[in-house]
């Protein structure tokens, strides 16, 4: 299982789980393609001896076509209670409201959480020790986040009293810090899970391969908030992202 890692703030706790075969479980659905050189016949799970067809990129012999683990945010209040953390969604929501009472444009902290994000997490199948890549170092998960943590110290000042603001969403009033914290652990989840820029980025060596969003998707979702459309498209926004 990978580590799980955790992290407070104004007491909260953001807490990143594996959830293993419990997870959602989907036929690789990151689409790493282990053999994409098509010259092995090797199953690429460590310890497994099965053949393949030499021209099955995936490089995964049946018995391990979907993966065996699931990352996923955990939030707990003050109180040490489990709470259901928000969506990404509305957290977006929560967040850009928040920001527009102050006029404080929201698009350079995205743009340094999807720089840092994208590409900078390994999938859950690498980061479980998995799949391996020969002579390729792995960042941690616990590296990947606090490299968000960054970002969010920047931009949220821990000395600004406007951090801290409680602000509402449909699981209760959070902190917006705390939920800046929260969206950041979401996007380790969906770019370890679903992620293969990481894998095109890193093994493949050519980042233009990636197929998959990941991280991309929630914050796709800002994107599509602020695009001037020209039209009213605040609440059916929502249908543009999964
Ligand atoms: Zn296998």
């Amino acid at each position: 299982m990978i580590n799980p890692i955790n992290r407070t703030i104004d007491n909260w706790r953001i807490t990143i789980n594996d959830n293993g075969i419990t997870g959602r479980n989907h036929i690789n659905i990151n689409k790493n393609k282990l053999n994409h050189l098509k010259n092995d016949r090797t199953c690429k799970i460590v310890g497994c001896t099965n053949l393949i067809r030499i021209n099955r990129t995936s490089g995964l012999c049946d018995n391990h076509q979907l993966h065996e683990h699931d990352l996923c945010l955990e939030l707990h209040n003050p109180a040490g209670n489990l709470v259901n953390a928000p969506a990404h969604k509305d957290i977006v929501d929560a967040l850009i409201e928040w920001s527009s009472s102050r006029n404080f444009g929201l698009l350079p902290f995205f743009s340094n959480l999807s720089f840092n994000t994208l590409g900078n997490v390994p999938d859950v199948s690498t980061l479980a020790g998995k799949v391996t890549h020969i002579g390729i170092t792995l960042p941690t998960l616990d590296i990947a986040y606090d490299s968000l943590i960054q970002v969010i110290n920047n931009f949220f000042p821990i000395n600004n009293n406007s951090s801290f603001q409680p602000l509402v969403t449909s699981k209760g009033e959070i902190p917006a810090i705390v939920l800046a914290y929260t969206f950041a652990g979401l996007l380790i989840c969906e770019e370890a899970n679903r992620g293969d820029r990481w894998f095109c980025r890193m093994v493949i060596k050519e980042e233009s391969k990636t197929t998959q969003l990941g991280a991309a998707m929630p914050i796709a979702y800002f994107a599509a908030r602020i695009f001037p459309w020209g039209v009213e498209m605040n609440k059916s926004a929502r249908n543009l992202t999964l």
